[in-house]
């Protein structure tokens, strides 16, 4: 069958076949990260959704919205080749209404670690998320451990509302440098990509050590070492379900998060540790 491409609820009511759906929301500029993604959702549900939509409500007024890269025809192709059912590709004037009033806030949650830094950024992603459940109806929905706080509260927003979809968190893949793939990568010039080598260089030299004060402190000194290229936002171990930071006597999974910039390009990843009692 070919790939169907909605641009509305109509669309999305015409393409559904009755069997298990499960939907990746993307903002396109689609990489091998997405297409793991997509792999996962195949595994799981009879139709498989990809939204594609560069959502305005999650960018900030000096964030990167205008510059982010579309890639429409390109991510067609890749959706084709990982036998996606169906693109939801909506205009944002179709999501958006002008006279809309209600949207989501997303807590105390929403407010910290990455939130600090993007006030309103996680009201906006889980606005359209919840609007992306709503239309497409999944059953099952895809997210990247890569945006381990936007996963975190999406589960949030699931448990909190009663949202009846499964949420699947998936590996973050990277290049075999150990660079995050992400859509934002193409901005980096070959000397900001060595510089954000760094982020992945510091998260695996935290790993290698055993309680929080020593994570932190070697991954700081990986970040410190690369120098003033590296524009460090923040630097955090956190528990996965709250990103409240973990005390010292903290056990069991962890989440070691940081954010920088590189050039004007400003990039997050993260890894899991699991912090076992000495
Ligand atoms: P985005 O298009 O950047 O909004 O990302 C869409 C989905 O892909 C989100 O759930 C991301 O967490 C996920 N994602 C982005 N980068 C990666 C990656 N390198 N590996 C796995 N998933 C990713």
């Amino acid at each position: 069958m070919d790939l169907i491409i909605a641009r509305n609820r109509d669309d999305l009511v015409k393409a559904r076949t009755g069997g298990e759906v499960a939907l990746v929301p993307t903002m396109g500029a689609l990489h091998e990260g997405h297409r793991s993604l997509i792999r996962l959702a195949r595994a799981r549900a009879d139709q498989v959704v990809v939204s594609i939509f560069v959502n305005p409500l999650q960018f900030g007024p000096s964030e990167d919205f205008s510059r982010y890269p579309r890639t429409f025809d390109a991510d067609l192709e890749v959706c084709r080749s990982e036998g996606v059912d169906v693109v939801f590709h909506p205009s944002a004037d179709d999501m958006y209404h002008p006279d809309r009033q209600v949207s989501l806030r997303s807590g105390r949650m929403g407010e910290i670690v990455e939130g600090a830094s993007r006030p309103g950024h996680f009201d906006g992603v889980l606005t359209v998320v919840l609007k992306l459940f709503n239309l497409v109806q999944p059953h099952v929905a895809i997210f990247g451990q890569k945006d381990a706080q936007q996963l975190a509260l999406i589960r949030r927003m699931v448990a909190d509302l009663d949202v009846p979809a499964e949420i699947i968190g998936a590996p973050t893949v990277r290049e075999p440098d150990g660079l995050a793939l992400s859509s934002r990568n193409r901005y980096l010039s070959a000397a900001d990509r060595q510089v954000a080598l760094a982020l992945s260089r510091a998260l695996r030299a935290g790993a290698a050590e055993p309680v929080p004060s020593r994570i932190r402190a070697a991954a700081q000194a990986v970040l410190d070492a690369a120098g003033p290229e590296l524009d460090v936002d923040y630097l955090v171990l956190v528990d996965p379900a709250t990103f409240t930071e973990a005390q010292e006597s903290y056990m069991g999974e962890a989440v070691l998060a940081v954010a920088a910039k590189v050039g004007s390009t400003r990039l997050i990843d993260n890894l899991t540790l699991t912090l076992n009692p000495a």
